[in-house]
């Protein structure tokens, strides 16, 4: 429960819970390529072995992406309570993606203005993870005599698929169901809401092949683009009716994202294309290769060999239809659907403490991309899982992204609640 004496300490928190952030955005852990990850691991572990946790600083060695130029640090910060219970883990990533143009803001600079926190990363997801450490902190000096334990981690590489990062800590054990029994995830899904999980997603290359021969007799060869022409047309007239039509019970966030989607990433057929100060004229040439990126993201309700046998089943229709037609496809990635029930302690928890800090009921929300939440729920096999953060989800990724002070003291208002709803302890 969100007593006031609670309340009060996370208030009391506020100029610690502002410059905590600055901090932490001043930090630029830019993802690719993975920067200054030891850097915030060891800002995060001075920070929180300060407030009575021990600290573990963990290295995905041999990760995709892991080097020693940029090596893959995560850290894991745990304070056990006076008696045995379960233990409450909060998990933020570290990294941020690129800056891109049109800032007006200084994109590490972490100016506070009329109570938003400026910069790249500041609601994806630094803030989340400023407020969950200043609710652990708030709640521990008001429930000194708390029971179980809690977590907080820092985690590597989230914008790029988390393999250095959650994957690679729930691979060792950090996300067993024995250690951990509720994870909170502060991804910025607004203040009131709390996302349940996510929809799956299928990457995958498909390739075309044609003949080359000269571009004036294009008879003697085969049109690698125009076979890849007759893919995309099957998916207009086949594959993308058939996806809008299918809808999902998840609570998925754009409402735009309740049926099945597909992007087409990149297309690319034929000769390379030249450097933009190339002056010369194309060679004339009939393309024997042609190749698209596709992004898959599908519902709970499908299944991923239905996902990946309704694309193959298009492309084998055109081999005995088209004359020549041949294709490879290669699967790049794989993420199945994560959704947590409803009725989980740790869902039930935060929806309750939502409605008792902001007077109005929690909203229950699925994530059309994935998140770490995957690897919690596939490689920990632990599913008291959620993502409940301050920050407004449609500002990440974008230029002036900000997070806002009093969203941040709501969230982390709920957070302490839920941790007191948990663990219990005499208010002191
Ligand atoms: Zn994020």
């Amino acid at each position: 429960m969100t007593s006031d004496i609670l309340t009060q300490a996370i208030t009391d928190r506020r100029d610690d819970l502002v410059a905590l952030t600055q901090d932490l955005i001043r930090i630029p852990t830019l993802n690719p390529p993975g920067d200054n990850y030891r850097e915030i691991c060891a800002y995060l572990d001075h920070r929180l072995r300060g407030s009575g946790f021990q600290t573990e600083l963990i290295r995905a060695h041999g990760a995709p992406g892991d080097s020693d130029r940029y090596p893959r640090w995560n850290i894991v910060a745990r304070r056990d309570g006076g008696q045995t219970g379960d233990c409450v883990h909060f998990n933020s990533h570290i990294d941020v993606v690129a800056v891109g143009n049109g800032w007006t803001q200084d994109p590490f600079g972490g100016a506070l203005i009329d109570g938003k926190i400026y910069g790249r990363g500041a609601c994806d997801m630094k803030g989340g993870l400023a407020a969950s450490i200043i609710a652990a902190e708030a709640f521990i000096a008001t429930h000194p005599d708390f029971a179980g334990a809690i977590e907080i981690s820092g985690t590597a590489d989230e914008e790029s698929g988390g393999y250095g990062g959650v994957a690679y800590l729930a691979e060792k054990g950090y996300f067993d169901p024995a250690r951990v029994q509720h994870v909170i995830i502060p991804e910025p899904l607004n203040k009131d809401r709390v996302c349940l999980g996510h929809r799956g997603g299928w990457w995958a290359e498909i390739e075309t092949f044609g003949e080359i021969a000269h571009g004036s007799m294009p008879f003697l060869g085969d049109c690698a683009v125009r076979h890849m022409g007759a893919v995309l047309t099957a998916f207009e007239d086949k594959l993308y009716p058939a996806m809008a039509a299918r809808t999902t019970d998840m609570p998925v966030v754009p409402e735009g994202a309740r049926s099945s989607t597909m992007n087409i990433n990149a297309i690319h057929g034929g000769q390379p294309e030249q450097p933009a100060d190339y002056t010369g004229l194309p060679a004339h040439c009939v393309p024997d290769s042609c190749r698209i990126t596709i992004d898959r993201r599908f519902l709970a309700e499908e299944n991923i060999d239905d996902v990946r046998g309704e694309v193959t089943a298009l492309l084998e229709d055109l081999k005995t239809r088209r004359n020549k037609f041949d294709y490879d496809l290669r699967e790049i990635n794989v993420v199945l659907p994560s959704m947590t029930d409803r009725d989980s302690p740790v869902v039930q928890v935060v929806a309750a403490q939502i409605a008792e800090v902001l007077g109005k009921p929690a909203e229950f929300v699925a994530s059309p991309g994935t998140y770490d939440q995957k690897h919690i729920d596939r490689i920990g096999k632990l599913k008291n899982c959620i993502a409940y953060g301050p920050g407004i989800l449609e500002l990440a990724h974008k230029p002036d992204e900000y997070v806002g002070v009093e969203d941040m003291i709501d969230s982390a208002t709920v957070m302490a609640g839920a941790l007191a709803s948990i663990l219990g302890g005499q208010e002191q």
